[in-house]
């Protein structure tokens, strides 16, 4: 059966912590890691009845969004409801997981349901965010082998820049050494003194893919001891984390009234009320999603129509008049509530997926009801 530590491992082989914002606090929250898990419920919070629900249903593990514990606890008692509701989690062996910032950057969560739900075009991040540094990777080859580990580190990411890919520079020289007496050289015998023909090849690589393509290149290289050096480069690679982003903006398929516009987010994301400013007029064809709570961003969008988030306030709305955009406070429970489906989903998907019984949450709900 699987344990918390086999869910917590696909959980950030997905959503990595790494991506995460600094001020965050993914991952375990509460829960021996090796205790077996058959049961998991999946929601964008804990509340009281989600521990209801959790309970009734014989969960092991809940998976939520929103990082329950954020701040340092003081205590844990039953004095307070969220000592409480901890308290019960941990009496009943119920384990609690989360995935936050890191699966909000993530590139195939939330971002892009949201976005292929508008039928957008041209994406590319809201805001640019590279939790991976870059690294340029030089290694010496005898000639013949060259394109062989070329071909090996390539194939598992590095040389990407931008739009190409398999990017490379190579130049010949001598390489030189003298094989020791317990070695196994590949060219050469125990004790010879060797000048050989080789290949200087060097590519860049993110440190998303660092590790991987240091596995590839020895696994290629005919040497014993392949001479390799990595470098942490200052300057930006262009594209090389372009795949991690907050938000999504692109194109609407067709240029819309705001009116128009708010009507269909209410009608397809199934959203009681939606608050914005804006002409009902303007016409809308760019636009950028921010789940959550982003208005705070607002300054960020350029060459944008619309601004779709959640929890904007008197002076969101009035800047953004100022600044002809419609800003759409769509709601932060309505931006996010489809995560748990996404973590249920790569739950379900995963190599351990068939031995779990997998429930998105019922009892979820928006905490804000509209009159
Ligand atoms: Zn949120």
């Amino acid at each position: 059966m699987p344990t918390i530590q086999a869910i917590q491992s696909v959980i950030s082989s997905h959503f990595p912590e790494k991506c995460a914002e600094s001020w965050d606090n993914p991952g375990l929250q509460l829960g021996r890691r090796n205790a077996d898990v058959k049961r998991v419920l999946t929601a964008l919070e804990l509340t009281p009845d989600i521990v209801d629900e959790a309970i009734q249903t014989g969960t092991q593990l809940i998976v939520t969004h929103h990082p329950f514990i954020f701040r340092p606890i003081k205590s844990l008692t039953d004095a307070n409801p969220d000592g409480n509701m901890l308290l019960t989690l941990a009496e009943h062996g119920i384990g609690l997981l989360a995935a936050h910032t890191n699966l909000d950057s993530a590139p195939d969560a939330i971002v892009k349901k949201l976005a292929d739900d508008l039928g957008l075009s041209g994406r590319h991040p809201f805001l640019e965010h590279h939790p991976y540094e870059a690294y340029k990777i030089v290694v010496f080859v005898p000639r013949k082998d060259a394109e062989a580990v070329a071909r090996a580190m390539h194939a598992k990411g590095a040389g990407c820049v931008g739009q190409y890919s398999s990017v490379s520079f190579s130049a010949d020289g001598v390489g030189r050494f003298t094989c020791g007496m317990d070695s196994h050289p590949a060219i050469g015998t125990p004790g010879s003194v060797e000048s050989v023909e080789e290949t200087r090849l060097e590519m860049v690589v993110s440190g998303r893919e660092l590790k991987s393509v240091i596995q590839a290149l020895l696994a290629a290289h005919p040497y014993e001891e392949p001479a390799f050096d990595v470098f942490r480069l200052e300057s930006e690679v262009h594209g090389m984390t372009d795949y991690y982003g907050f938000g999504i903006a692109g194109r609407l398929p067709e240029p819309v009234r705001l009116d128009a516009f708010v009507a269909h987010l209410k009608k397809i994301w199934e959203i009681p009320a939606v608050r914005a400013a804006g002409n009902a007029g303007k016409m809308i064809l760019n636009v950028a999603i921010l789940n959550g709570s982003g208005a705070k961003y607002l300054s960020s969008c350029r060459g944008i129509d619309a601004f779709i988030t959640g929890d904007c306030g008197h002076h969101d709305f009035d800047n953004a008049i100022r600044q002809n955009i419609a800003l759409i406070d769509a709601g932060h429970y309505d931006t996010e509530k489809f995560i748990p489906r996404i973590l249920a989903d790569v739950l379900e998907s995963s190599e351990i997926g068939g031995e779990l019984e997998i429930r998105i949450a019922e009892s979820m709900r928006n905490p804000m009801t509209v009159y």
